[in-house]
């Protein structure tokens, strides 16, 4: 059998002699600038290849497109690894051509694909074997007995205010069950493989080299929590304030002492978005009488219709309309007589002729235009930095490209523009309405920060080994319960792996990328604003047809990340930091009032750093799950689980994460 060291051995020897050369390097700069020009349209070649394979998987699953994702993966791995032994022979590292050296540092870092062929072959079956468990995984429906899927129906059910809590909590039992709760020997063979691989590439573990993207200038950790203790007050005054709707809604049994909302009921799976509970919620229910998804079918929108709104305002800016690629190869519907992935996501495919396509199952409602619009920024982001070197052709840092579509979000929303489009008769000049506003902005987007942080917040942990497997889901409740204000609606043990039932983590996507966007997103907003001469409070800006605002959008997307981040980000916005101030002056009136709600209805406004303990769960006069307990699972870190089935034909998701991952949904 073969063990990790001899697998590490031949690799570790390979780093010593490459470790050995770069001082003595060439610093020939014309003939490094020579080597790369062709590297650069080679790589262009192999992205193409492995994206366009990639493609073609997404939008039609077969065994043979899986084949031939697989090995168009393989060839660009193996096209990175020889070309960064190549570019040893420069001691890039000393050019006195800064840019030369960053395209070379950008071409350098390839990841995990530095390890040999073996590892990375125990990597992708491990990472298939966690996003199978996943993708597979079913529930049983406690109201028919039967099994579903997570998407659309237990979706679905979720964000149901007509179905009680209890199936909800069943639900909520039955995916961790059936998903989570099956990967955690998995996960830990994962993080071993992961961090050993990263080793090889020069870094400590999968956390400092996931961090590395950020190129930070300080402690990135620290940078992060500063943002969430900035943040997190304001976060309190909507947490006191949907309690204290909800608790009388669903009965005070529910709702543990410590003041932590029960995690079954917001609406939402993971409880990350609460925009389904606005109905139980909302400030001013009378002064908001607005459906925008019935108007959009009232007005016969279909998909097209909200890609071409989405497409009018980037060209209002001066941005530029699609191109005919994009409208021709873009999917905005599910393909009939196929099985295809409708998780939304953009595509940027390395040619330089406008290949840029979106692939999303569309449904004609106000969710979707806020999707639709997200990915769109990724597509103008695409356009934009096209000119780049295929090394620039990424974010000025993976928040940056999250943040593009949801900026643009923040002005169509508005019921200013929503007139505009005909979406809306007119908007009421009233402070109430405009509460209402704000209100619904802060269930999807203020709701979100403090899961947006979590997630990442334990993998670093969990990568850097101060979170043992002993501790995985204690770990991930103890976050879950003191930032995000969340507790289980059954007791948790280490039997469970609770992180497993969210996407991202078993797709091996990283997260933090959405909580700096959160961020990001208002102080882009804020400053494309006042490029446009907007007065006024905030949170009524349309940039809309702004040059001005276009010009100064155009100009950091187009930088690609040839440039730092704080360097693109002070162009823009004049700070070199992210920084929650934006948001916090666009939520004003809407932080007034939670204040005033929340003095008025003596709603705590903190809830206890530690989750409800084992003795609430017993006295609670809420009646026993009906969830049958699930079947033992047998756990193995070894292939063997998935006997008969090669990993080359499962699921799509862990093979799709390593090439495409800036670009999915949250
Ligand atoms: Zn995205």
């Amino acid at each position: 059998m073969r063990t990790l060291s001899n697998l590490l051995a031949v690799p570790l020897l390979l780093v010593l002699l490459l470790g050995c050369c770069h001082a003595s390097g060439s610093t020939n700069e014309t003939a490094a600038r020579q080597w790369f020009e062709q590297f650069n349209s080679d790589l262009a070649v192999q992205r193409n290849l492995a994206v366009e394979a990639g493609w073609n998987y997404a939008v039609n699953i077969t065994d043979e497109n899986s084949r031939k994702r697989v090995e168009a993966e393989l060839k660009l791995t193996e096209f990175l690894k020889l070309k960064r032994t190549e570019m040893q022979q420069f001691a890039w590292r000393n050019f006195t051509d800064k840019n030369l050296t960053r395209l070379f540092s950008k071409s350098d870092d390839i990841g995990t694909s530095v390890a040999n062929a073996t590892m990375q072959e125990l990597y992708s079956s491990v990472k298939t074997r966690l996003a199978t468990f996943y993708n597979t995984a079913k529930v049983k429906d406690p109201r028919s007995g039967e099994m579903v899927p997570l998407e659309p129906n237990i979706v679905a059910a979720m964000a149901d205010p007509d179905v009680s809590q209890l199936v909800k909590r069943d639900f909520w039992v039955g995916w961790r069950d059936e998903s989570g709760k099956k990967m955690k020997n998995d996960y830990e063979e994962f993080v071993r493989l992961g961090n050993a691989m990263i080793q090889e590439a020069g870094y400590a573990n999968l956390a400092e080299y996931w961090q590395s993207w950020y190129e930070p200038t300080s402690d990135f950790e620290q940078t992060m929590e500063k943002l969430w203790t900035e943040f997190k007050p304001y976060y309190s005054l909507l947490h006191a304030y949907v309690r204290s709707k909800l608790r009388p809604h669903f009965g005070s049994e529910i709702f543990p002492l410590t003041n932590h909302l029960p995690a079954h009921i917001l609406g939402n799976m993971w409880a990350q978005s609460w925009a389904n509970v606005d109905h139980l919620t909302m400030p001013y229910p009378e002064s908001w009488t607005v459906d925008i998804t019935k108007e959009m079918l009232r007005k016969g929108w279909n998909s097209t219709t909200m890609f071409r709104v989405s497409e009018e305002f980037f060209a209002s800016l001066g941005l530029g309309n699609m191109t005919d690629k994009f409208w021709a190869k873009t999917v905005m519907d599910r393909l009939p007589n196929v099985e295809m992935n409708c998780h939304a996501s953009a595509w940027d495919f390395y040619t330089n002729e406008g290949d840029f396509r979106v692939k999303q199952c569309t449904s004609v409602t106000l969710p979707y235009l806020a999707t639709t619009h997200h990915e769109m920024g990724h597509i103008q982001y695409f356009m934009q930095y096209e000119k780049q070197p295929v090394p620039f052709r990424d974010g000025a840092n993976p928040g940056f490209h999250e943040a593009v579509g949801d900026t643009i979000e923040l002005a169509v929303m508005t019921p200013e523009h929503l007139v505009k489009i005909g979406l809306l008769n007119s908007t009421i000049d009233s402070n109430e309405y405009y509460v209402n506003y704000m209100f619904l902005m802060a269930l999807k987007k203020l709701a979100f920060i403090p899961f947006g942080y979590l997630i990442d917040k334990w993998r670093w942990s969990v990568f850097k080994g101060e979170v043992t497997p002993q501790q995985y889901n204690s770990a991930w409740w103890k976050l879950r319960c003191d930032l995000q204000g969340i507790s289980s609606p059954v007791p948790r043990s280490e039997d469970d792996f609770d992180p497993g039932a969210k996407y991202h983590v078993p797709g091996n996507t990283p997260y933090i990328r959405y909580f700096v966007s959160h961020f990001l997103q208002f102080q882009f907003y804020e400053a494309l604003c006042n490029k446009s001469g907007h007065a006024g409070p905030l949170y009524k800006c349309d940039f809309y047809q702004s040059k001005e605002a276009g010009d100064a959008l155009k100009k950091i997307l187009s930088a690609g990340s040839s440039k730092h981040w704080e360097d693109t980000l002070e162009e823009l916005t004049g700070t070199r930091e992210v920084s929650a101030a934006p948001l916090i002056r666009y939520f004003g009136p809407l932080f007034d009032f939670l204040t005033e709600a929340n003095k008025n209805s003596s709603e705590p406004l903190t809830w206890s750093s530690e989750c409800p303990g084992d003795d609430w769960y017993t006295s609670t006069t809420a009646p026993p799950s009906t969830t049958a307990p699930p079947p033992q699972t047998t756990t193995s870190g070894s292939s063997g689980r998935l006997a008969g089935a090669t990993w080359l034909q499962l699921s799509m998701a862990a093979l799709l994460g390593a090439l495409l991952s800036t670009l999915l949904t949250r």
